[in-house]
């Protein structure tokens, strides 16, 4: 590599990254980012759950400083010997927040699913880090409280979520009183095509198979609802600031067109790449520099159709629940969250009927005590009320 091709800030030495949820889709990608940054990056800790033979297998790969795994239980079954040396273990969330805040830390890729990655994404922001944002759930259920920490920090919050990452990109072509409003576009899922009669019937393999992506299970189930985009939606309105009716879908099945900006004056600014997180990921670690790096490329040489549709929010509700949270703010993101959360759950043990997820959510959201301001503490005491009534309605 040419020494002119390194950005200045880190040409002395490679900028330290906390990966948060490494043995995931997103993390994993990360480690491939990072592999292949050419000295950019190194890794300096690596944090799962409970896969512990993956996670010392990545260990001896990146030889972090830190190894953390949340679950005590998987912990306790690593003796100090499975480490490579300069590797230390530590265990369970708590640790990892005081670890992902160290000054050793230059950069947090926040990839843990679900409301579990809140506690470490806000210990980084409450540090001044700058956060690669994956797991858009923070932003769900705290988006205010996340994003006036950063600004009080210094902290920096940077989207890895595709279509949030081709909106931070496609904001770069204009000034933000220009920007007339903001478009996800959204794959559709594996039942795009289906009657609403026969979504009663649709099994966990089937919601599982997505058509573009390839991602862990709980985001692969949200997509099939399209609660995913209704969790982005919400993740978009607090990110970038932006008014609830400045917030559109258009589904696109081919996932390559990512997202899209309309300026006041009727451009549109989009931003295209293969379906492959390896481009969003690499853009927030290296923000705001590019470099060639290791995701697919689009081939303009095959032919190929780009289409898009509205989404049909009587089939898929869950657009509708999360266009109504987004303008709504407050606690409703939290609560969506949670109920959607424990739903998943349900419908991957095959105890809940794929429609019902939606319907739960929505009762869920209509029936809390809404609050328009709430504190961390208000906000994770509803949710944990949301997954019990879930659970209670499920069995009822
Ligand atoms: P995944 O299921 O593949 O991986 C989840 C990771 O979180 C694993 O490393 C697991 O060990 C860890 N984890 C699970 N429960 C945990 C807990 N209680 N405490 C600590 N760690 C825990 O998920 P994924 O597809 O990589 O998604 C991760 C996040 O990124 C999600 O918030 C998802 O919405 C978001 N995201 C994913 C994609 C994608 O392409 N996979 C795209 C956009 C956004
Ligand atoms: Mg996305």
């Amino acid at each position: 590599m040419m020494p002119s091709d390194r950005p200045a800030a880190t040409a002395d030495r490679p900028r330290r990254v906390a990966v948060l949820g490494s043995t995931g889709s997103i993390g994993r990608s990360t480690l491939e980012v990072i592999a292949a940054s050419q000295g950019r990056f190194a890794v300096d800790l690596l944090c799962g759950h409970r896969s512990v033979g993956p996670l010392l297998d990545q260990a001896a790969a990146n030889r972090p400083r830190w190894l953390v795994v949340t679950d005590a239980a998987a912990a306790a079954d690593i003796g100090a010997a499975a480490l490579p040396a300069g590797t230390r273990l530590a265990v369970g969330p708590e640790r990892l927040a005081e670890l992902v805040a160290g000054p050793e830390v230059d950069l947090v890729v926040s990839a843990i699913v679900g409301a579990a990655g809140l506690q470490s994404t806000w210990a980084a922001v409450a540090a001044g880090k700058t956060v690669a944002l994956a797991n858009k759930e923070t932003l769900v259920m705290a988006g205010p409280l996340v994003m006036r920490l950063a600004a009080e920090t210094g902290g920096q919050v940077l989207p890895v979520d595709s279509e949030h990452s081709a909106i931070h990109q496609a904001l770069r072509s204009g000034r933000r009183d220009e920007v007339r409003r903001v478009v996800l576009t959204a794959s559709g899922g594996p039942f795009r095509t289906h009657s609403r009669a026969s979504l009663a019937a649709v099994t966990p393999a089937q919601a599982l198979n997505h058509p573009t992506w390839s991602m862990g299970p709980k985001i692969t189930i949200d997509s099939a609802t399209m609660m995913n985009k209704a969790l982005e939606l919400i993740e978009a309105r607090w990110l970038f600031d932006l008014q609830a009716d400045q917030l559109g879908v258009v589904v696109h099945p081919q996932s390559v067109v990512h997202s899209l900006v309309e300026y006041l004056d009727g451009s549109v600014i989009a931003q295209l790449g293969p379906p492959d997180m390896k481009l969003p990921i690499q853009y927030a670690l290296a923000y705001p520099e590019r470099y060639a790096g290791p995701a697919r490329r689009f081939d303009f040489t095959a032919a190929q159709q780009l289409s898009f549709e509205p989404p049909d929010t009587e089939r898929f509700p869950a657009v509708r629940l999360g266009h109504e949270a987004a303008a709504r703010g407050g606690t409703a993101g939290a609560v969506l969250n949670a109920a959607n959360e424990e739903a998943v759950q349900a419908f991957l043990n095959g105890s809940l009927r794929f429609p019902q997820i939606a319907e739960l959510c929505e009762r869920a959201v209509a029936e809390h005590p809404f609050a328009a301001d709430p504190s961390l503490e208000d906000i994770l005491g509803l949710d944990a009320w949301a997954r019990k009534e879930v659970r209670t309605w499920m069995h009822c």
